[in-house]
């Protein structure tokens, strides 16, 4: 029998194999995370650790798995004159796609590999995912990896190489005419009719992987915890995991103060904070789809768990704000040229996001601020860079230009 599934907002449950409630919003897993105590964290590899809150452990042999989770946390004080609060980074990019993806990729597809999903007489024997980069990567790779066979929808308009970066991994593409929120929710329902499970970037089994981000920042600051994580969001399947991490170690009493949680979004393309700064309850999507932006990662104009971010940000004071391009460009070269950390444009937005955060004195300097760098920038040429070049060096010439360097 399927997992059992609940929803944050009416407290309904079900087994049934689905990704949304009957009211509309967002299910995730319903999980049972009294008695935790950081004591049960194991010495398995990267996100495994968590075991204690996980649906699945890690499969035997490990394989790709085995390299979720465990990214670094850095303290930075590099950054913190830029950024005005006290910077902390976690390296999402350090994974094998180079984006937190895989740690929903990883855990899912653990699950449905070890048949925690399959119904008596409908086993599940293929999955696939809906993305235009990181998630369609992750995904691709992973299932190469558990040998399931992987059915990737990407837009029709879909850069050329971006898609030769998901292609290599062999899974069968489909470039799909028509609105991508759609394609989001008709995918999982055409899915679930051929027992394709579709992991999108807000279903319950890709949430309670990603939620292992916050709870290996918590445990690296327990027994306190930081005064705020600081993150991009998308569609908010991300945020929904930190906040579910969150809520689980608070009900296990693992954390006393819970850290306040800011959400940042592309000015381009920012529904969920047009929703915050109007006291709205819910998202609307933007029309049109919003504008050009560098973070195009997060430019999500019809967000599936905008409203689960929306009181996710309220119930535990934070906010969700966005940032525009030139702002992200000077975070990402920050990162860049202070901390030598190559991150994609998206990945840039909540140091960016602090920053605004703290000239409005909504952070303090003293703050313990989490930044939540969602992806590396080596798939993509920094849109910031400023490096100076001299060309055609003659060799002959080495010394004479190695000595005006030297000046
Ligand atoms: C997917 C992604 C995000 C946004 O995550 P959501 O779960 O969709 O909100 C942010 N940054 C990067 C690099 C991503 O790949
Ligand atoms: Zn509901």
């Amino acid at each position: 029998m399927p997992l059992q599934r609940v929803c944050y907002d009416c407290d309904r449950t079900t087994t049934e194999r689905r990704a949304r409630c009957t009211c509309g919003e967002p299910l995730w897993l319903d999980t049972d995370p009294e008695g935790f105590e950081w004591s049960d964290v194991t010495d398995a590899p990267g996100l495994w650790r968590y075991e204690a809150l996980l649906p699945v452990g890690m499969p035997t042999p490990g394989r790709l798995a085995a390299a979720a989770g465990g990214t670094p946390l850095l303290r930075e004080p590099e950054l913190d004159g830029f950024a005005g609060t006290k910077i902390h980074l976690k390296v999402e990019g350090q994974h094998p796609t180079g984006s937190f993806k895989d740690r929903g990729s990883a855990v899912a597809l653990a699950a449905i590999d070890a048949g925690l999903e399959d119904e008596s007489d409908h086993a599940i024997d293929a999955v696939g995912t809906v993305s235009h980069g990181n998630m369609a990567m992750s995904m691709a790779a992973y299932a190469a990896s558990f040998g399931l066979p992987c059915v990737v929808l990407v837009p029709d308009d879909i850069p050329e190489e971006r898609l030769g970066v998901i292609a290599q991994f062999e899974p069968e593409i489909r470039r799909v005419r028509g609105d991508y929120g759609r394609l989001y929710r008709d995918s999982l329902e055409a899915g679930a009719a051929h027992d394709i499970a579709f992991v999108n970037s807000d279903v319950p089994l890709r949430v309670a992987g990603q939620k292992t981000t916050a709870l290996e920042i918590c445990e690296a600051f327990a027994p306190t915890a930081p005064d705020a994580i600081v993150m991009p969001v998308s569609s908010g399947g991300h945020a929904s995991g930190v906040w579910k991490a969150l809520r689980e170690l608070e009900a296990a009493g693992a954390i006393d103060d819970v850290p306040r949680l800011y959400f940042v979004q592309t000015a381009a393309c920012a529904p969920i904070a047009e929703a915050f700064a109007t006291g709205a309850e819910t998202v609307s999507p933007i029309e049109g789809g919003g504008g050009e932006t560098i973070a195009y990662s997060i430019a999500n104009a019809d967000p599936p768990s905008g409203n689960r971010v929306l009181r996710a940000a309220r119930e535990t004071d934070g906010a969700v704000i966005a940032v525009d391009d030139d702002e992200i460009r000077e975070a990402q070269h920050e990162l860049a040229t202070e901390a030598g950390l190559t991150v994609e444009a998206s990945s840039a937005v909540p140091l960016a996001g602090a920053q605004l955060l703290a000239e409005a004195g909504t952070l303090a300097n003293d703050d313990d601020v989490a930044v939540i760098t969602t992806g590396t920038g080596l798939k993509e040429a920094a849109g910031s860079a400023t490096a100076e070049v001299v060309d055609s060096v003659d060799i002959d010439r080495l010394d004479a230009e190695l000595s005006s360097f030297a000046e």
